[in-house]
């Protein structure tokens, strides 16, 4: 603790990411997708003029927001890019979350959303998921600072259709209701088009994982206008180039690619529904999920020491080390062959 932290700093509790190992792992603990980007991306990196980084990049970011808005079916003034989804998620915070109010938000859900409140002093009020872990959507109320979740959940897995996001506008029209796309691309339901009738709906995405970019640090929003300038207006108060040149051009070019795009999120779904009947006949408990990751109980051991038998073996998977997720493993999607190995070293664990 310094003297010198303000008291939102001395406060907060930092999100920790999960691990990025030197070691050679199988690496299933941070929900990155396991297929290389598209091979646009790779030919803009081999092409890209060293002299263009010599200049600012567009403040406006036009060109990557121009494809995002084709992508989306919505104007271009609809659409906002930063880097990572994580930095669009914090100019949110500032620029609609209230501080008179608490925003709501589910009991489990991204950890980075009681992180942004602490730091950006919001106060924060928490939903318990219903029995059968799903985001309840009738908790969120209309005389909240805002409301907040994933869709589909994280670390979940499960996701609402659009129905049953359009039920919550109806219903809940005075804050902003913020819905984290991350992990849509994987059998979830984009609320995206919803946009154009409910002028308070903020949806927020990344092209971390079904584009195969996290270490680009790329995300975006789509909403109406007056939201999207509410965005600009905080993100021109403290940085005015949100997305590096470089980044919005290889953004450009994964964009371009839907074969790619189709065929990798295909991989993902049926090597997750594969690997699910597998844990299962181990004696697992496995949540349904419309993301690249499972969340995996199992009565007979302990997830701690699992965790620590697999990282042992070569296989890295994610234990949150909160109470209500002691008992659970989060697993993300790898290739076929990084799961045949994930099974067999649970195989051998759980004898
Ligand atoms: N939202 C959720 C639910 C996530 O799990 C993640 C990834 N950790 C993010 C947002 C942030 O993704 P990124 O900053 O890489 O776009």
């Amino acid at each position: 603790m310094s003297k010198f932290w303000s008291p939102a700093v001395r406060a907060l509790t930092p999100y920790v990411p999960g691990e990025q190992p030197r070691e050679q792992l199988i690496k299933l603990n941070t929900n990155e997708n396991p297929y290389p980007p598209a091979p646009g991306v790779e030919a803009v990196l081999r092409d890209y003029p060293a002299d263009h980084l010599r200049r600012y990049p567009d403040p406006d970011s036009r060109a990557l927001r121009e494809a995002l808005a084709e992508e989306f079916g919505v104007e271009v003034e609809q659409v906002f890019v930063g880097n990572g989804s994580d930095e669009v998620l914090a100019l949110a915070f500032q620029a609609f979350f209230r501080h008179d109010r608490p925003v709501e938000m589910p009991a489990i859900s991204y950890s980075f959303y009681p992180v942004y409140c602490r730091l950006y002093e919001v106060e924060r009020r928490v939903h318990d998921l219903d029995d059968q872990w799903r985001v309840d959507l009738s908790a969120f109320g209309n005389d909240s600072g805002g409301v907040i979740f994933a869709n589909p959940n994280a670390p979940t897995g499960h996701g609402h259709g659009r129905q049953a996001i359009a039920g919550l506008l109806e219903r809940v029209t005075e804050p902003v209701v913020l819905v984290d796309e991350a992990y849509v691309d994987f059998g979830g339901e984009s609320a995206v088009p919803l946009v154009e009738r409910f002028p308070n709906l903020l949806v927020t995405g990344t092209f971390s994982k079904s584009r195969s970019l996290a270490g680009l640090r790329l995300g975006y929003a789509v909403g109406s206008r007056e939201l999207i300038e509410g965005l600009e207006r905080v993100k021109n108060s403290f940085n005015s180039y949100p997305v590096d040149s470089l980044a919005s051009t290889v953004g450009i070019a994964a964009l371009a690619d839907h074969e790619h795009f189709e065929a990798c999120r295909e991989a993902v779904i049926t090597t997750r529904e594969r690997t699910r009947g597998h844990l299962e006949t181990l004696g697992f408990q496995v949540l349904p999920s419309l993301t690249n990751f499972l969340l995996v109980t199992h009565p007979g051991f302990d997830a701690a020491q699992l965790f620590v038998g697999l990282r042992e073996r070569g296989v890295l998977v994610r234990h949150f080390n909160t109470q209500a997720l002691r008992d659970h493993l989060r697993i993300s999607v790898g290739t076929d062959d990084e799961m045949e190995t994930l099974i067999e070293t649970l195989e051998d664990l759980c004898r």
